[in-house]
């Protein structure tokens, strides 16, 4: 395994004890790398079992990571790139497909370029890796919530931490002498997480950036003469379509810089529109949207065709076929891509071939709003880079790290967000053990012992 597993310098005994909550992806890798370090690590988890999302994650096929090379990949985190950088250089794509082999699970990469286990699931990866926590040492603790710390911890002084739990049994206090939080995003709550966690953190005076959606679906809007927006699409057009996908074509959101197309597919929804090509494009139309109420991206119904053909098929004389059986034979638009013109364009547009030739190149899509964060595959939003410390310390809770969907960072699907949570559940961790390294010792230099002790003999 390419874990640096083995500490610059063992711990004094008795073993530091360190608390890692969230049994997701980001918290088990943490988890992984202090008990090889030779920490006494235990995993609280609110659900009654752990890595509930990554398990969702397998049903379409575990994106674990992609193939491209290492300076593409980082481009993928956009305007937190610098913070994640070192993070993936440190465990990026070949550790990953490692650590993964190391547990017996081969990876291939797609013709997409997306790295995947050979059996595209998640459940055998996940079950051979509890295993080996188990075998490693790192007790499990499932059905704790946690919900804070207790009274007399939020002293940034403090050499431990003592957190809040509730349990089935009622509430519960631990004590740890580091703390790694790795309690995901706000999607999905079902799974666990639920964002519960913002509260507590900036009340201790961490910086959060708001939750939001990010990997989602949108409304869509079709805009009014009068500028208007009218919500959704029409009863006609929803009825038949929602479900429809829309393959082989090209979006992009057109801003100051010129537009970026990119091309995939996206499927209609009963409210608007989801799906990769749409995710790809989330993050910037979430923030038009905040910006300026809609954000109106660009569809490219024929990327493969060049504008001059396609003007010259819907100009070329049709006789006394219809419009639809004209495009559907000259230019095999058909479907819900046909459709779509009747629905987005006024009349005037349609009948003219100049401008219907044009619209086919980029039919223009309004976006009115995300779908809620809920529904979304990623949050965006989380605990500021700005109040980390190297090793991704709060510098407002000393010996407390976090990782994974919690920081405030966002990427496209195809494995860039599972590759961060991994990243940065590896450089919480060695965060960690630096922070015990080197803390625990001043700790007990006055002769007191370390809070953690005493009350930790529950566990
Ligand atoms: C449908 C779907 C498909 C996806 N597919 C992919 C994919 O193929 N590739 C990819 O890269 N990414 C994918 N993702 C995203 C990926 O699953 C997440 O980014 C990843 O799981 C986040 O890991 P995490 O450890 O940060 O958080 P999570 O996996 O969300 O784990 C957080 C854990 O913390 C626990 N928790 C939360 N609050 C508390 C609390 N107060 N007390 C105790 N425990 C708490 C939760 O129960 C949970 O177990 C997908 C997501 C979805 C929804």
């Amino acid at each position: 395994m390419s874990i640096p597993v083995a500490p610059p310098e063992a711990f004094a005994a008795p073993a530091p004890h360190v608390a890692v909550v969230g049994g997701g992806p980001a918290g088990l890798m943490a988890a992984e790398v202090l008990a090889a370090g030779g920490a006494s690590v235990d995993l609280f988890d609110a659900m009654p079992s752990v890595g509930r999302k990554f398990l969702l994650a397998g049903k379409g096929g575990l994106n674990l990571t992609h193939g491209e090379p290492f300076e593409r990949f980082v481009e993928r985190y956009g305007t937190r790139r610098a913070d994640l950088e070192p993070l993936l250089a440190a465990f990026g794509p070949a550790q990953l497909r490692d650590w993964a082999q190391g547990l017996g699970i081969s990876t291939f990469v797609g013709s997409s370029g997306r790295v995947f286990p050979t059996d595209l699931k998640a459940a055998p990866l996940l079950r051979r890796w509890l295993h080996r926590l188990r075998v490693g040492g790192v007790r499990f603790h499932t059905r704790h919530r946690w919900l804070g710390w207790a009274e007399a911890d939020v002293n940034a002084d403090a050499t431990g931490r003592r957190l809040r739990f509730a349990t089935p049994q009622g509430e519960s206090l631990v004590d740890a002498d580091a703390v790694v939080l790795a309690l995901g995003g706000a999607s999905w709550a079902r799974l666990g997480s639920d964002g519960a966690w913002v509260d507590p953190l900036a009340a201790c005076g961490v910086s959060v950036a708001p939750l939001q959606p990010s990997n989602c679906g949108f409304h869509v809007g079709r805009p009014a003469a009068d500028g208007t927006l009218a919500a959704g699409w029409t009863e006609y057009f929803r009825t038949r379509f929602a479900g429809a996908p829309l393959k082989n074509v090209a979006l992009s959101l057109e801003g100051e810089g010129g537009a970026a197309w990119q091309s995939g597919e996206f499927v209609v929804t009963e409210h608007g529109v989801e799906g990769s090509l749409v995710y790809a494009l989330s993050g910037p139309a979430r923030e038009r949207i905040a910006r300026d109420g809609r954000a109106t991206l660009s569809l490219d119904l024929l990327p493969a065709h060049a504008a001059e053909q396609v003007s010259a098929e819907v100009a070329r004389p049709r006789g006394s076929r219809s419009l639809g059986t004209h495009l559907k034979s000259r230019l095999g638009l058909a479907g819900v891509k046909s459709a779509l013109l009747h629905e987005l364009l006024p009349r005037s547009v349609i009948d003219d071939p100049a401008l219907l030739a044009a619209a086919i190149k980029a039919l223009p899509l309004t976006l009115s709003q995300a779908r809620p964060i809920d529904e979304a595959i990623s949050t965006a939003g989380g605990v500021r880079f700005e109040a980390l410390r190297p090793g991704l310390m709060l510098d407002a809770l000393p010996g407390v790290f976090c990782a994974g969907e919690m920081l405030d960072w966002e990427a496209p699907t195809g494995g860039y967000l599972l590759s961060a949570c991994f990243a940065s559940g590896v450089a919480a961790a060695l965060g960690a053990r630096q922070f015990l390294q080197t803390s625990r010792p001043i700790a007990r230099a006055d002769g007191s012992a370390p809070p953690t002790r005493a009350a930790r003999g529950g566990f």
